[in-house]
């Protein structure tokens, strides 16, 4: 089974690309929504009331995610502590997920954050999803009904699309204006193995 990992920026389409994938029967692991789920279960919540103190936790006695990455996006090391955290168990499931899927040809996990953790090396392939800062911004406030500001804020950690394209196997131009379909189906047939 070929592990694939696939990334970028917010905006770029990671999901609108996935769903894709999946037309094609191909199994797609979401990564920050698993991320989310564990964020809610009840050993991690113990383990966050220690990091950031009982006060992290809303009036149903759940993780408040809202103070949470309050906190994280402008402290690095808390950022670090958290996703020592998460990020195990979201490997973990991930590799229990992927026994599900024995029969694909390959699988993909979509994630944030990919190459900036160094966790693109526990992947077979990588695939970049990129598209212009201002049409991610349009999408962005389109799809989440939110300020250009608060989207520029979203992005203000974010690595360069350049940089990240280097060090992808493969990249989709979903900047709006190239076919993305085709470039799917290129990939897929590629990593398929069913080049014809
Ligand atoms: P995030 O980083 O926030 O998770 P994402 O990278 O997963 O975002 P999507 O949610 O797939 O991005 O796309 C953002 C928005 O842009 C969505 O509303 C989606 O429908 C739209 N979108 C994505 N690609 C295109 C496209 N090629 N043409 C038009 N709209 C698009």
């Amino acid at each position: 089974m070929i592990k694939v990992g696939l990334t970028g920026n917010i905006g770029s389409g990671k999901t609108t690309v996935c769903r894709v994938f999946e037309m094609l029967d191909i199994p797609v692991y979401y990564a920050d929504a698993e991320a989310r789920k564990f964020l809610n279960s009840p050993g991690v919540t113990g383990q966050l009331q220690i990091l950031f103190g009982k006060n992290i936790l809303d009036a149903e006695g759940k993780p408040d995610r809202k103070k949470i990455a309050g906190i994280v996006f402008r402290d690095k090391e808390r950022l670090k502590q958290l996703n020592d955290i998460i990020h195990p168990l979201v490997r973990q499931g991930f590799e229990s997920w992927l026994q599900m899927h024995s029969s694909s040809p390959y699988a993909l996990q979509e994630a944030a954050i990919l190459f900036e953790t160094g966790h693109y090396r526990h992947f077979d392939k990588t695939i970049l999803v990129t598209a212009p800062k201002q049409v991610r911004i349009e999408r962005i406030c389109r799809r989440d009904g939110v300020s250009v500001r608060d989207v520029e804020e979203r992005m203000q950690n974010q690595s360069d699309q350049s940089a990240l394209e280097k060090l992808a196997d493969f990249t989709i131009h979903n900047d709006g204006r190239l076919l993305v379909i085709p470039q799917i189906l290129r990939i897929h047939e590629q990593l398929a193995g069913t080049i014809s």
